[in-house]
């Protein structure tokens, strides 16, 4: 690696990484295109620990970049899949209200996945629910035929296979820990050599304000780490789930809330909660790190948030640490669940990015440096989105680097 030059080095072997790795190639094959990855394996932090639901974009405010990037991002994937021979399935999505108080914001999510032009959207009855979920309870639903469930981890490993048949290299089990920038040009050290490059692409996800402040840029965010729990249904309780159960969202949190997902294994799991980790990347409840929970304690943002959302963080921790407490949110979409029917599941965490007022950052950000392009924040639905993103990225690289 010492001796390599590259025009551009991208930061991240995740989905949104491989993504735009993979684009560049295709958008700009005169380009020299060099990934780096801390892990040995690609795509293990977030693009592995997730949902592996393929959102159709219903939440998200017209206009933004999440309701834009998820819209042309799914029907992207979905062709690319088609191409590549990835196996998804279309089993559609339920938003389920349990009480007539949630019905105001069932019809805003109906209202809004139709500005955001979701296709086949429909407000269903309590009969036509029992035909879509016959174990699932509600006053009313949005029906989502087209959203659909796929290996994250599967996709990424496919843009990483294109990305190196087309010439670009990966460089994995190589942690970026310092960035030197002088004019047209970074070196990039890792305990594998330098990698020295013209331009810079972050797709760090968890560490992405720290890769971008290590290069000099002034971010004004600073990732939040959430975990998400999840519970497995035991195999003889899958019967109770068809497709993809969700409560209709707390708008004050930019979180789904916990839910019922058959993914594309077979297995049916229920979760993720959303638990503020003390590990960036702190898979268990006991994972801690000193340096990184005293650098959040220090983020003026940490406490403004804390502030505000003191008591819905209560919450998630006491659901986390009591399982009863999360059989009972369980409940509501799915009064037949028990406790029996619950073994404990895997994690993921999401990379959360906080301004300094306290506000978690409600849509993607990707930012603009001098020879640099930093991904800050790319929460759910980051995954189906990636095929939109790194093209977006893509594009942006060809216009800010020149050709
Ligand atoms: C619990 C959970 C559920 C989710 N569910 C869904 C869902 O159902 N559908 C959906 O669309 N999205 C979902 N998401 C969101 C989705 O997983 C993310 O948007 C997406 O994976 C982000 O990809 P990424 O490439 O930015 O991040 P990552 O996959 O985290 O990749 C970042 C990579 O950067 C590497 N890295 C970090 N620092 C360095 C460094 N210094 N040097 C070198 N490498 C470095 C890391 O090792 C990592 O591999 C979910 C996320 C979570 C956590």
């Amino acid at each position: 690696m010492e001796t390599s030059q590259y025009d551009i080095a991208i930061i991240g072997g995740g989905i949104l990484g491989l993504s735009t790795a993979m684009q560049l190639a295709e958008k700009a094959p005169q380009w020299k295109v060099g990934v780096l990855e801390k892990e040995e394996e690609l795509a293990t932090h977030q693009t592995g620990h997730n949902s592996g639901v393929l959102h159709s974009g219903i939440y998200y405010r017209p206009g933004s970049h999440k309701a834009q990037f998820c819209v042309a991002g799914l029907n992207n994937l979905v062709k690319f899949c088609d191409e590549n021979e990835i196996e998804y399935q279309r089993c559609g999505k339920v938003i389920v209200a349990t009480h007539e108080s949630e019905l105001g914001r069932l019809q805003d999510l109906y209202d809004r996945g139709t500005a955001n032009g979701v296709p086949d959207l429909e407000v269903v009855g309590p009969e036509r629910l029992k035909e879509i979920e016959p174990y699932v309870s509600g006053v009313k639903a949005l029906w989502a035929p087209h959203t659909g469930i796929v290996d994250f981890a599967k996709v990424a490993g496919v843009y990483a296979n294109k990305f190196q048949q087309a010439g670009g290299d990966i460089f994995t089990g190589a942690p970026v820990h310092k960035i030197t920038r002088s004019p047209g040009s970074v070196s990039l050290e890792t305990v594998k050599g330098t990698l020295q490059a013209k331009n810079l692409i972050n797709c760090a996800g968890l560490y992405a304000d720290k890769v971008a402040t290590m290069s000099g840029e002034k971010v004004g965010v600073r990732i939040i780490p959430f975990r998400g729990e999840y519970y497995t249904l035991k195999p003889e309780s899958h019967h109770l789930v068809n497709g993809l159960i969700y409560p209709v969202p707390d708008p004050r949190f930019p979180f789904l809330g916990v839910h019922y997902t058959r993914n594309i294994h077979g297995h049916v799991e229920a979760g993720p909660n959303a638990v503020l980790a003390l590990r960036r990347e702190g898979y268990r409840k006991r994972d801690f790190s000193l340096s990184e929970s005293l650098g959040s304690l220090a983020y003026p943002g940490f406490w403004k948030m804390s502030a505000k959302f003191w008591k819905i963080g209560m919450g998630e921790i006491y659901r986390s640490y009591s399982k009863g407490v999360f059989l009972k949110d369980l409940q509501r979409l799915l009064p037949e669940i028990q406790n029996s029917d619950l073994a404990s599941g895997g994690s993921g965490v999401r990379a959360q990015a906080v301004a300094s007022d306290g506000t978690l950052l409600d849509d993607f950000s990707i930012i603009e440096g001098q020879g640099s392009i930093h991904v800050l924040n790319a929460p759910s639905p980051g995954a189906t989105s990636s095929y939109a993103i790194g093209e977006h990225i893509a594009g942006l690289a060809v216009n800010n680097f020149g050709a």
